[in-house]
């Protein structure tokens, strides 16, 4: 496996590789949900590549930048089991030396709820991301859909921009008790870990009673309320149009659930996708 630092060293070593390229971008300390689009990469692709870079650029002031859990040798020796050809690590100074001054904006549909809680942060992944593509040009951008409205943004800004690349969404990775897989479930103390789980129940009860025939939204989300155990209290839960992130005030499908939780001052985010009649679980 390569370990590369720079642009240009991951740009002639992907180039190198036997293609179709997978690309699975990360900010590292890796779990499960991260391994699950490793693999599905390996299964689809000839050769898969991933990025470890905590993007600096992506956390408004005051966040969790400094103490984001880091493990790099530890992300280095699962990725090497997981089968990956090439890790892309650069540093921030490479990744925005001085002068940099380049923006990224995709307009609508990160204006609300990750967007509008975390101001500056879907223009610094789409960035990286664009970035990033740059150096690998793979074939495939693999994505969770974990984080649902990022992964629709930057679907959205590969379309836009013509970049020749598919983009593919993989399901939530989740703990046996329903918790989404995330690299900040290690902030989380026993008591705050014990309610987490009440999230995906909320969801799960949204989506039964969406299937049950509600009357409307505000009964939904009532539904889902009620299901959320203290310490955790509701940020934000709403129902979304999966393609914009529009606020849903019908029940019309295919839809999807959207959540934060906050757990002191972690935030647990989470989504649900309701099909619409042909069927379908993913984004
Ligand atoms: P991160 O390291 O948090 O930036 O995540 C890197 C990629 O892994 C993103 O595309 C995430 O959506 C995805 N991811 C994170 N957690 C999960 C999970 N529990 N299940 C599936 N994908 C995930």
């Amino acid at each position: 496996m390569h370990v590369v630092h720079t642009p240009g060293e991951a740009r002639a070593i992907a180039r190198s590789l036997p293609g179709p390229l997978g690309f699975v971008p990360t900010m590292g300390a890796l779990h499960r949900g991260h391994l699950a689009l490793i693999e599905r990469a390996r299964a689809e692709c000839t050769s898969v590549v991933a990025s470890i870079f905590v993007n600096p650029l992506q956390f408004a002031p005051g966040e969790d930048y400094e103490r984001y859990p880091r493990s790099p040798e530890r992300d280095l020796a699962l990725l090497a089991e997981a089968g990956a050809a090439l890790v892309y690590a650069p540093t921030p100074q490479e990744m925005y030396p001085p002068g940099f001054a380049t923006h990224v904006e995709v307009r609508g549909i990160g204006d609300a709820y990750e967007g509008a809680a975390r101001p500056g942060h879907f223009a610094g992944v789409a960035l990286v991301v664009l970035k990033l593509l740059h150096a690998i040009e793979p074939a495939v951008l693999y994505l969770g859909q974990k984080d649902a409205q990022q992964a629709v943004l930057l679907r959205r800004m590969v379309r836009d921009l013509d970049l020749p690349i598919e983009t593919t969404i993989c399901a939530t990775v989740r703990e046996p008790d329903g918790l989404a897989l995330s690299s900040r479930n290690v902030y989380l103390n026993d008591e705050q870990r014990r309610a987490a789980p009440s999230l995906y129940r909320a969801l799960s009860a949204m989506r039964a009673a969406i299937e049950a025939g509600a009357s409307d939204v505000e009964a939904v989300k009532a539904v889902g309320s009620a299901c959320i155990e203290p310490p955790l209290e509701i940020e934000y839960l709403d129902l979304v149009d999966p393609a914009t992130f529009a606020r849903r005030s019908t029940l019309e499908r295919p839809a999807l659930i959207v959540a934060v939780a906050r757990a002191g001052r972690t935030r647990l985010l989470d989504n649900l996708p309701i099909p619409g009649a042909d069927g379908g679980d993913q984004l």
